[in-house]
């Protein structure tokens, strides 16, 4: 069952999807569904025993191109709609115990130009108001497999949160003619203390309005709204840059850090979204080593975050940690030890 209910008081759709409840969780070693299908071995989600990038439809998507029927009627005040979408999973290794941060270089990128080219082709479909490409990492973020991927949601209506975003661009620029995030990162630039990483084409900071201690927004330097306007040197600074972040990430604490990764494109609804401008937001749960940060009374229940550190010293902190230039990766292979085992905070 999965369909659309209006919260007529947030005036959101809220989305059911009960089917999800059987999905796989956390399965055994040897029986992931994202690992390669290795010779003669039962077959996993991916039926060959090699690959570079994979998309998929997910095998339990809350929206898909033929929503079921729902389950109840809707009223006036509470409308009913059916769950109209796509829900792809983007699984960018065949490594099962690797990391984004350790991917390397070149795999990035191409990931990239996959997230772009679904982003054009999700966004050309009928009836597709929004494109989001993000990635779940770690369980204490509610992953249910551990093998690294990705996913792609393809929504009938363009969500709260970008949807708030581009209202208050579009507000900015009918008052002032610039562009709300161009006018960040300038002011970021000036001010300093927040910049994480500044590449050529990309700025990574701690926003002074963070909600989330290590929350980091990694913004285009130009005024694009979309993955597939980037051209190749934007994109080759991207993946650079991210692996860079990610890296610190790592360094943070000593481990391999949990993260909402939420990549943040111009709607594809077709309304006045010129003032968008793309850039991909982080969400680490950890306030320290061994505390994560609960959405709890005032986050859930009001709406209103407090974050218990300053931007200005938690992104010194990332700051400090290497690399300090994304320019200095190379496009090495995956960063293994001569075992193969992934070399974290190498
Ligand atoms: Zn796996
Ligand atoms: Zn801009
Ligand atoms: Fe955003």
């Amino acid at each position: 069952m999965s369909e659309l209910r209006w919260h007529p008081l947030r005036r959101e759709w809220v989305i059911t999807a009960t089917h999800r409840q059987d999905r796989t969780f956390l399965p055994p070693p040897g029986h992931c569904p994202l690992c390669p299908t290795q010779p003669g071995a039962e077959p996993t989600e991916i039926d060959r025993p090699d690959f570079d990038i994979v998309v998929f439809e997910n095998r339990f998507p809350s929206l898909s191109e033929r929503p079921p029927r729902p389950a109840v009627e809707g009223t006036d005040l509470t409308p009913v709609a059916s769950a109209f979408g796509r829900c792809e999973v983007v699984v960018y290794t065949p490594r099962h115990d690797i990391t984004l941060a350790e991917v390397d270089v070149r795999r990035i990128r191409h990931l990239i130009g996959v997230w772009a080219d679904r982003t054009r082709e999700l966004g050309a479909v009928e009836g597709v108001a929004y494109v989001y490409v993000f990635e779940n990492k770690g369980e204490s973020i509610g992953v249910t497999l551990h093998h690294p991927h990705g996913q792609i949601y393809a929504y009938p209506a363009v969500p709260p949160v970008p949807a708030q975003e581009s209202a208050a661009a579009r507000e900015h620029r009918d008052q002032t003619g610039g562009c709300l995030w161009c006018g960040l990162m300038e002011q970021e630039e000036r001010d300093g203390r927040r910049l994480v990483l500044r590449s050529e084409h990309w700025q990574a900071v701690v926003p002074s309005y963070a909600r989330w201690p290590y929350e980091v927004h990694l913004t285009a330097r130009r005024h694009a709204g979309w993955l597939h306007e980037l051209t190749p040197s934007e994109v080759e600074d991207l993946a650079r840059t991210l692996k860079a972040l990610l890296l610190k990430y790592d360094r943070l604490f000593g481990f391999s850090l949990p993260y909402v990764m939420a990549v943040h494109q111009r709607p594809t609804d077709g309304g006045d979204h010129d003032a968008y401008h793309l850039h991909i937001e982080f969400y680490p749960p950890n306030r320290t080593e061994r505390k994560l940060k609960y959405l709890a009374g005032s986050e859930a229940g009001a709406g209103a975050f407090i974050n218990d550190t300053l931007p200005e010293e938690t992104a010194a902190r990332l700051r400090e940690l290497p690399p300090q230039d994304a320019a200095e990766l190379v496009d090495a292979d995956e960063l293994v030890d001569p075992e193969g085992r992934p070399l974290v905070g190498a």
